[in-house]
């Protein structure tokens, strides 16, 4: 579970403040961000995870058991067979990195040191953050990945 805890606090602190500085920039832009940041994520327990070796179990971002609650069960090998290009994973991306241009944007605008320290915690969250979470705690230990993962390919030809 600490596993868990750990990779859901990356993820709940990067939409949060997202969220935030959308709010400081234009109130109703919070909430397309919260749309998006919802469509991305039914979009990953219904498109993904119903396909995946943790569906219905507890896997590092505990997204297997939240699938199992709202999805059926889909076909193990589609999982595998499924190629994944930089252009499927650049939405996952806008999520840090929208919010992070607009708080740029605002510090244009006027200097505020509280926006400042948000926009650097978003980028260590949503890079740094992301980045440790899925080396470290998720991919580290994963089925799925071992049965075939085309994400960990991705990143994994990145990384050689
Ligand atoms: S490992 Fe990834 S694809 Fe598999 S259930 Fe968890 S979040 Fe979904």
């Amino acid at each position: 579970m600490w596993a868990v805890a750990a990779s859901t606090a990356v993820s709940v602190s990067t939409y949060l403040i997202g969220a935030y500085l959308m709010y400081l920039a234009w109130p109703p832009l919070t909430l397309c961000y919260l749309a998006f940041v919802l469509f991305l994520e039914i979009r990953l327990l219904r498109g993904h995870c119903v396909d995946c070796a943790y569906y219905g179990k507890v896997c590092a971002f505990g997204k297997g058991v939240v699938s199992a609650w709202f999805f059926p069960r889909g076909d193990p090998a589609r999982f595998c067979q499924r190629k994944i290009s930089r252009i499927d994973i650049l939405p996952d991306f806008l999520v840090t990195l929208v919010p992070m241009a607009t708080g740029i944007l605002l510090l244009i605008w006027q200097f505020d040191p509280l926006i400042l320290i948000l926009v650097v915690a978003l980028f260590l969250l949503g890079f740094a953050g992301t980045g440790l979470v899925r080396t470290r705690i998720a991919c580290r230990f994963c089925r799925q990945r071992e049965l075939g993962c085309p994400a960990e390919q991705l990143f994994g030809k990145s990384r050689t």
